[in-house]
């Protein structure tokens, strides 16, 4: 087998921090992704070679889909709809899929994705990777709990693996972040719906005590629940939020004109309403303009407005609505800052809002969910609890060490950090967030034995190395935490 033919690129994430060149292989058929995989571990085993890694629609934060100096599967290209039952909601699709494309064609056609990030614009495979959440974890889980099936291919063969097909395998990919092989193809189950509309309950907190307490006693009523949090308020009204619940809307519960036009009511063509077409040096957020924005979004949501219609690209996705818009943050960037903690640490959620306001950063962003519980998986993510997350502009003056204090915080309250939008985690507190990394090491270790699956992330927190395959540590040390 001849290797791909590869373009040199330069690679960033959402973020736009840490670029990294790698030579870039646009795997247009499955045959090309096993060629480029062959070639990688030829190149490994010759010590020659820095790897692989797949990328997706490049929307994780940080460095998950770059492999600097060596080699990026573009994956976006397996975008082929391979078999659909409109009867079951059974779809197999090429692992380049956009959940925009799943959306596009099936919402007319009464399916609905099973769980969507606040973004449409991520593949399949990004989605299999990342073990997504949505706004209806507390309800549904996470993406993978979807996915009947995979077809993944890795340094020792081709694996079609689902949850009763190789579980060790399937579990440890749904959320490995890319390490333990390339995703070519998935079936995954959708869910029905009547409508492309949302029944949408809007009401606004005063602080965060409010906005906990109607999460904790009112969320189970809804199927999707987010609140977004105003950050630059402070003192009696520190965490005022603007709290979104709904549910899908069928026929009936549509206005006469949508509910007598049944394909006006379930169609689905989201729009783009501008682009940010260049990146302004110094960037447009600043905690004057961001207190600005929060101040009218607050002000714009209504007290409380029940039952509302909105359709589902206004529900699920607004930031699509504005291409590019991560240049908003300037040249230098920015970074998300997304944690969980168990139910028992609220008081932690707390503490790190009211840090991040002490030094006004300007972060327009900042969502609260609840979670149910994870997966399976070595990496999964989520825990029964709390998640918040933030976009903060990298640069201000002590940021590096105010979010390293917050790591800390979050592993004291038995917490983690989310690695899908990960720029900056250490090794050692990512191995005391995630219990399961041996676990993980030992599946991946059967499948890449030479550690040909590499990623500036996999190396940044440990998971893979230059110098050969990383393997589970006999003893797991708990580390100290304050
Ligand atoms: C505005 C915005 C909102 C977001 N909201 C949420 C949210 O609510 N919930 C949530 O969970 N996430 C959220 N995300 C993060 C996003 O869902 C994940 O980072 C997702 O993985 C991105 O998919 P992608 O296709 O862009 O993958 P990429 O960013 O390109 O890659 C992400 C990871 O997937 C791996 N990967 C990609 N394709 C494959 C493949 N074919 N086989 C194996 N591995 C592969 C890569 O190696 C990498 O490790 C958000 C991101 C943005 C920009």
């Amino acid at each position: 087998m001849t290797a791909p033919r590869t373009r040199r690129a330069l690679l960033t994430g959402w973020g736009r921090t840490a670029p990294t060149a790698a030579d870039v292989v646009h795997a247009v058929h499955p045959s090309l992704v096993d060629a480029a995989m062959s070639a990688a571990v030829a190149a490994v085993a010759a010590r020659t070679g820095r790897g692989l890694v797949a990328r997706g629609m490049g929307r994780s934060y940080g460095d998950a889909a770059q492999n600097a100096g060596g080699t990026v599967v573009d994956a976006t290209w397996l975008d082929d709809i391979r078999t659909v039952d409109l009867a079951t909601g059974r779809i197999s699709v090429g692992a380049g899929v956009s959940l925009q494309t799943l959306m596009e064609r099936f919402v007319p056609l009464g399916w609905f994705v099973p769980v969507t990030p606040g973004t449409r614009l991520v593949s399949v495979g990004g989605a299999i990777a990342a073990d997504i959440h949505g706004k209806n974890h507390h309800v549904d889980g996470s993406f993978c709990s979807h996915v009947l099936s995979m077809t993944l291919v890795t340094p020792t063969g081709t694996h079609v693996v689902g949850p009763d097909a190789d579980p060790a395998l399937f579990w440890a990919t749904a959320g490995g972040m890319g390490l333990t092989g390339i995703v070519t193809e998935a079936t995954l189950q959708m869910i029905p719906v009547e409508t492309s509309y949302m029944l949408v309950d809007t009401e606004r907190a005063t602080d965060l005590d409010d906005v906990m307490d109607k999460m904790l006693t009112g969320d189970d009523a809804y199927r999707y629940s987010v609140a977004w949090i105003d950050c630059q308020s402070t003192g009696s009204r520190l965490g005022r939020s603007v709290l979104t619940r709904g549910d899908h809307a069928r026929l009936a519960d549509l206005p006469h004109r949508l509910a007598t036009d049944p394909d006006r009511a379930r169609a689905f063509v989201p729009r783009q309403l501008a682009r940010v077409p260049l990146t302004p040096p110094g960037g447009l957020l600043n905690p004057l303009t961001v207190g600005a924005f929060n101040e009218f979004w607050f002000r714009k949501a209504p007290k409380r407005q029940l039952g509302k219609p909105h359709h589902m690209t206004g529900f699920f996705h607004p930031l699509d609505g504005v291409g590019e818009w991560n240049r908003l943050y300037g040249g230098r960037g920015f970074l998300q800052y997304q944690f969980v903690v168990p139910d028992a640490a609220g008081e932690t959620v707390r503490r790190i809002i009211e840090r991040l306001t002490e030094v006004r950063l300007a972060s327009f962003l900042a969502v609260l969910k609840r979670f149910g519980p994870g997966d399976p998986g070595p990496l999964s993510f989520p825990m029964p609890g709390w998640t918040l997350a933030l976009d903060l502009p990298v640069g201000h003056d002590g940021l590096d060490r105010l979010l390293d204090d917050l790591d800390e915080e979050v592993l004291a309250a038995g917490g983690r950090i989310y690695l899908a939008k990960d720029s900056r985690l250490a090794p050692d507190t990512f191995r005391a967030m995630y219990p399961g990394v041996d676990r993980f090491l030992e599946v991946r270790s059967r499948v890449d034995p030479d550690g040909a699956l590499r990623s500036d992330l996999g190396r940044r927190i440990g998971l893979c190395s230059d110098a050969g395959a990383p393997t589970p540590r006999p003893t797991t040390k708990k580390r100290k935490t304050r």
